[in-house]
């Protein structure tokens, strides 16, 4: 874009001057005529078109118009009160306008014989039209939008008072598109312009700031959030390149021994279509030279251990070691157990490093990893501390990935240098699409999105406080039918001491109701030893009910486990919620999963618990919780490291952000560095994006 023009500070607008121009810095970070250009209206104030006075309908709502003020006059009213009223006379007809207070503002403001616009609701009286209280603006106090469409912006006090409030900055902003809109450089080919049905770049700032109608102005939004997305994409598509030609990994090009005969002789049951076409995606990921880094999705019990499991193999084949990262001890054991119990007949050995594994086993774990005779791990963070060394390490499983941050993750990469070793993500929270094309720019998503076959639906009942019996009902008809019970607490506070209170409550209302029912329970109070315990002690059917905050959340697998009380449900996420049900249903068994909603839960509480009574398919879920909460708290501030869009909103632009994404991917593929001459104005206006819109996770 011309730059000279636009990196003009803003002191030399007409209009601004020292003062204003500090201020405009501190307050709202505008240095450059650029930064205003790039200043768009938080929203819109309808006010219409200017009608004619003389042909305004009766019984009409709000509307504008426009004429001169005629001599103000004092008329008496009610309680010796004195209303202040004055003509407005325009071209087809005269009105009245009436203020009951602040007469003294109007009469310094409105001199008579301004030219002025009104805006407010219209009576008849005697034949005559009258405004009571309208708005009324000076015509020279802002461009006039012959639409009557006017932008609202958003500013400060302080800049209110030196003139800048919402009508001066669109003031300011008019004069700079008067001068220099003509200057704004279109970034994108005719073809593409075209094709996705986009306004000129130059047109949509203009009309952005000054809108000239409605219909246009969507437009012009249109064009500039599929550009905000683009050239986002842009950066992304850019970054992973630059990523992708650092990040050497270790090729795993042959199918070998144990994959082969895993498949054939220890594979208790045919794999899902949704595991094998994600398998073909990594297989495809881990053949090549570069760094695998894929995130596997897909609700819980999909199988997604299996998937890694078979990615370890051919790891194992090509003669590197693997290693599993789970988010609990609990969880790292199990999976150790598991996996170790699948691959026993291979004669692999899978070692388990945790917290708990000390002294003599540590050491030995800690020797196998080194010397590469251990060639499988499954661990905890207790993997990514300093004194863990791999001999051949070639890929990294973290299971349950949105329980970790994404450091951590980087730390383990730097274990092999100067290869990097491939990177297999699990999670059962699913992502929504766009979330995911957004958040993760250079993380490629699989979808198992089947489960096996077998698996009984889950029921979900959602129960309020008042049907406590009925639940006691349920709890006492799955008891005798065998079942297995979770009870669920949520964690009221961060405080460990409410935490117990809460199940201790709990379980004493449980030993009261079912007397000689045996209870466990778990909480974070406990050491992973005495979780380890309790947890057995529930897997084994010796403790019928097991009464737990969220420690249960990830991974457990008890297939006897059929029932789970949720209580108070509400103050959980609709995402894991999900995770918590996939607690049960693992076996064959029917299963049950009821939420009690607390007593303080509201109607929008209850209406989001009913989504999740309503839908078993994760994915769906997780769209309505998103569209519930919005992107930044769908992904929890530890990772969320989303860009800001100014005017572009993931969840409702879904459809231009996938077109965007193409296009931009598309483009990095045949022009990487934008060196082309046909990419010059692209080029400069994402060097411009890039100042304006600075995103720490592209630095990451
Ligand atoms: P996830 O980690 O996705 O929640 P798991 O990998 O733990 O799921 O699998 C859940 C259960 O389903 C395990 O007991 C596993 O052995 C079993 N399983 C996995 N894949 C299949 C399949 N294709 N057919 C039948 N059972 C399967
Ligand atoms: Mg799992």
């Amino acid at each position: 874009m011309h730059a000279a023009f636009w990196d003009e500070p803003l002191t030399y607008l007409p209009g601004v001057g020292p003062k204003r121009a500090e201020r405009l810095a501190d307050d709202l970070g505008l240095r450059t005529y650029l930064d205003l250009l790039h200043y768009y209206p938080r929203r819109y104030v309808h006010k219409g078109a200017a009608v004619p006075i003389g042909v305004l309908p009766p019984d009409s709502g709000p509307v504008t118009v426009v004429g001169e003020l005629g001599p103000y006059s004092w008329v008496p009213g009610r309680a010796g009160k004195r209303i202040l009223k004055a003509t407005l006379h325009d071209a087809s007809g005269t009105a009245e306008l009436a203020w009951f207070q602040g007469a003294q503002f109007v009469l310094k403001k409105y001199p008579p014989g301004s030219q002025v616009r009104v805006y407010g609701k219209p009576t008849f009286f005697h034949n005559r039209v009258q405004f009571t209280h309208p708005e009324l603006e000076l015509l020279t106090d802002g461009p006039d939008s012959p639409a009557g469409i006017e932008p609202v912006y958003g500013t400060t006090e302080a800049l209110g008072r030196m003139g800048l409030d919402s009508r001066g900055l669109a003031r300011l902003t008019h004069t700079l598109i008067e001068r220099g809109v003509h200057l704004v450089p279109e970034v994108f080919g005719r073809e593409l312009l075209q094709r996705i049905q986009l306004l000129g770049r130059a047109a949509a700032l203009a009309e952005i700031h000054v809108p000239t109608d409605a219909e246009r102005l969507v437009e012009a939004q249109r064009r500039l959030k599929f550009e905000e997305l683009f050239f986002f994409q842009l950066l992304l598509a850019q970054h992973r390149r630059h990523r992708e030609a650092q990040r050497q990994a270790p090729p795993f090009r042959v199918v070998g021994d144990y994959f082969n005969r895993f498949y054939q002789q220890c594979l208790p049951f045919a794999l899902t279509e949704a595991q094998k076409r994600v398998l073909r995606e990594i297989r495809h990921d881990v053949g090549r030279p570069l760094q695998m880094n894929r995130l596997v999705q897909g609700d819980v019990g999909s199988g997604k251990t299996l998937v890694a499991l078979m990615t370890m193999l051919l790891a194992l084949d090509n003669g590197y070691q693997a290693c599993l990262m789970a988010p609990t001890e609990i969880l790292a054991e199990q999976h150790a157990q598991n996996l170790q119990r699948l691959v026993l007949p291979l004669g692999i050995r899978v070692g388990l490093l945790t917290g708990s594994v000390v002294g003599a086993a540590r050491k030995e774990v800690l020797l196998g990893l080194a010397s590469g005779s251990l060639p499988l791990v499954v661990g905890t963070h207790a993997l990514i501390e300093d004194g863990v060394q791999f001999q051949r390490l070639g890929l990294v499983v973290v299971d349950e990935q949105h329980k970790f941050g994404v450091l951590q993750r980087s730390r383990l990469w730097a274990k092999t240098a100067p290869h990097f070793p491939h990177n297999l993500m699990l999670t059962a929270t699913p992502i929504p699409r766009t979330l995911a094309l957004t958040a993760y720019g250079e993380i490629d998503v699989s979808v198992i999105d089947e489960l096996p076959p077998g698996r009984t639906p889950i029921r979900t009942l959602l129960l309020r406080e008042s049907q406590r019996l009925r639940l006691l009902g349920e709890l006492k008809k799955g008891l005798a039918a065998g079942a297995q019970v979770y009870v669920v607490y949520p964690l009221v506070t961060e405080s460990s001491a409410s935490e117990l209170l809460a199940v201790d409550t709990g379980v004493e209302a449980l030993v009261r109701a079912l007397p000689g029912v045996p209870i466990g329970r778990v909480h974070g109070q406990l050491s992973s030893q005495e979780k380890a315990y309790e947890m057995a002690q529930f897997a084994k059917g010796r403790t019928r009910i097991l009464v737990a905050t969220t420690v249960i959340e990830v991974g457990v697998d008890v297939p006897s486990a059929t029932l789970m009380v949720i209580e108070n449900a509400e103050r959980f996420g609709l995402s894991q919620l999900h995770q918590l049900r996939g607690r049960v249903g693992r076996g064959q068994a029917a299963s049950t999963c009821i939420l009690m909603a607390g007593p303080k839960a509201g109607r929008a509480a209850l209406d989001r618990l009913a989504v999740l009574r309503d839908h078993t398919d994760g994915f769906v879920i997780a769209q309505k919780d998103l569209e519930l909460r919005g992107p930044g708290d769908f992904l929890g501030t530890k990772q969320s490291g989303l860009p800001e869009f100014r005017l572009a909103d993931i969840v409702h632009d879904s459809d231009l952000l996938v077109q965007a994404r193409t296009e931009a991917f598309n483009l990095i593929a045949t022009d990487p560095p934008l060196a082309l001459p046909e990419h010059a104005a692209l080029a400069d206006a994402l060097r411009a994006y890039r100042r304006t819109h600075p995103w720490d996770a592209l630095s990451a």
